[in-house]
């Protein structure tokens, strides 16, 4: 088969970066936006390392599994890649896709994977949404989406996986932009000022913080710019509104700096009766009514007793090291920003947390350190990368009896777990959580228990 030529394809799985699977001759084809049981004509549009990559022409038998209604940009916007599919089999195919990576990279034959465990609100769950900003066709600036596996926009008037308050500030910037003809930045010539609007929300409280980012040092009409932020109607409260200087040619999110236009530089929400403040550049999950559960579920796998040392690596703002304070004797959580540092120790301090303490550095640093502490229980929640290795080394030197690993990428799990396997412990427990519906992204908390016999 070549690429342009067609096939008739059923799907019988769906791989981790959410495309539908099927076979053509024995090769694997991967096809997005179809789900398991789909029968498709499909073209195919490349061949890479022996694998097929095709695009659905026409369902010659659709699976009962579609829905349509979910949104219009379904299929065009790169943002949901599982927006074509019922939660419910969503929930399916995430607990497949982790014990795929379990088996295939984590060489595990004889684990259970446990039921995804749903989210309570399977759309308009997002308290963050960082918006691109970009031109139309007449050049006037628009918000939205990258296509898929671009940096081509998908303008979009609202959008399912926030709340409305955040495309009624999108629309409202977007609007500012167009009648001061602001100039938006284009990534090709590194030239124009405005780059992305993000909005963050604290659901609890209400508050809201919306952070322009600029590729310059200041935006002209930034009075009138936070005026009409102010003015727009939602169910948030705007109690934060800065300018993010960003003039680097890379895809970070932020730029270092920011600029405080209007009230504080930082928001405040409340899980499981902590309250936390949260800086712009600070971690915060982005799913707020599912983060309790799955702290909790961290949590309850840890069985923490009362007067144990608890480590929190990679801690942010220290969520899970506030929720272990109330369990364990003592707790260190070790974070590589700063400014998550400074909120993790005013939210220890606003909260009367005393037998906490954070440390700033990275984990692969200051892990080696800790060693003296001796942790009996360590949570560890990495980025998508994974642990480093040198983290891992120094966690099996230190033996723990539990390693809770929170992770939000089953191959990086799957691989760090295969390391911590060999070296003295045992997988116990494996809980998919859904903090991503719509999307093929999954989260999972782990229990890992030292071997008694293990060697140090
Ligand atoms: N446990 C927190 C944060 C998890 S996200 C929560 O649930 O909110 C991962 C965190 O690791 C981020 O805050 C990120 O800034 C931090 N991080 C990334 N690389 C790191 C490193 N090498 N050492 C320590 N922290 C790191």
């Amino acid at each position: 088969m070549q690429t342009g030529e067609k096939a008739v394809v059923t799907i019988t799985g769906i791989a981790a970066g959410g495309d539908g699977v099927g076979r053509i001759h024995g090769a694997v084809v991967f096809v997005p936006g179809t789900c398991r049981g789909d029968v498709a004509e499909i073209q195919i549009e490349y061949v890479k390392s022996g694998c097929f990559y095709g695009r659905v022409l026409r369902f010659l038998e659709a699976s009962k599994h579609h829905r349509s209604d979910f949104c219009d940009a379904c299929g065009t916007c790169g943002g949901c890649n599982f927006a074509h599919m019922d939660y419910e089999e969503q929930r399916i195919v995430k607990r497949q896709i982790v014990a795929d990576a379990i088996e295939r990279i984590g060489g595990f034959h004889d684990i259970e994977v446990a039921e995804t465990l749903a989210a309570p609100r399977p759309e308009r769950y997002r308290n963050k949404m960082v918006f691109p900003l970009g031109t139309d066709q007449q050049g006037r600036p628009v918000g939205g989406f990258y296509a898929p596996g671009s940096h081509d926009l998908i303008p979009l008037a609202d959008c399912r996986q926030g709340d409305t308050a955040a495309s009624a500030w999108l629309s409202e910037a977007v609007s500012f932009l167009r009648e001061h003809h602001v100039s938006v930045y284009h990534e090709a010539t590194r030239k124009g000022l405005a780059r992305r609007l993000f909005v963050r929300l604290a659901e609890a409280t209400h508050q809201a913080m919306v952070v322009l980012t600029i590729n310059g040092d200041s935006l002209p009409h930034q009075e009138e710019l936070i005026n009409r932020l102010l003015a727009v109607k939602t169910d948030y409260r705007l109690t934060s509104v800065m300018l993010n200087i960003h003039k680097e040619a890379n895809n970070l999110l932020l730029g270092s700096k920011n600029k405080l236009l209007y009230g504080k530089d930082y928001i405040e929400d409340i899980l499981g009766g902590f309250s936390f403040r949260i800086s712009a550049h600070s971690f915060y999950q982005v799913n707020s009514p599912q983060t309790e559960r799955l702290y909790q579920t961290a949590i309850d796998l840890a069985s923490l007793s009362g007067g144990e040392t608890v480590l929190d690596l990679y801690c942010g703002i220290g969520t899970i090291s506030l929720f272990a304070a109330k369990h364990a004797g003592r707790v260190i959580g070790v974070e590589v920003v700063p400014q998550a540092i400074e909120n993790a120790k005013e939210n220890a301090e606003r909260n009367g947390v005393r037998n906490v303490e954070f440390l700033l550095g990275k984990a692969e640093d200051i892990a080696p350190e800790l060693k003296k502490e001796k942790p009996s229980v360590v949570f560890l929640d990495p980025p998508r990368k994974g642990a480093d290795k040198k983290a891992l080394e120094a966690l099996v030197t230190m033996a723990p009896e539990k390693i809770v690993y929170i992770s939000c990428n089953p191959a990086t799990l799957a691989r760090d777990l295969k390391f911590l396997c060999g070296e003295g412990y045992s997988l116990e427990k494996i809980i998919p959580v859904d903090m991503f519906p719509n999307t093929s992204h999954v989260e999972c908390c782990v229990l890992l228990c030292r071997n008694e016999h293990a060697s140090i």
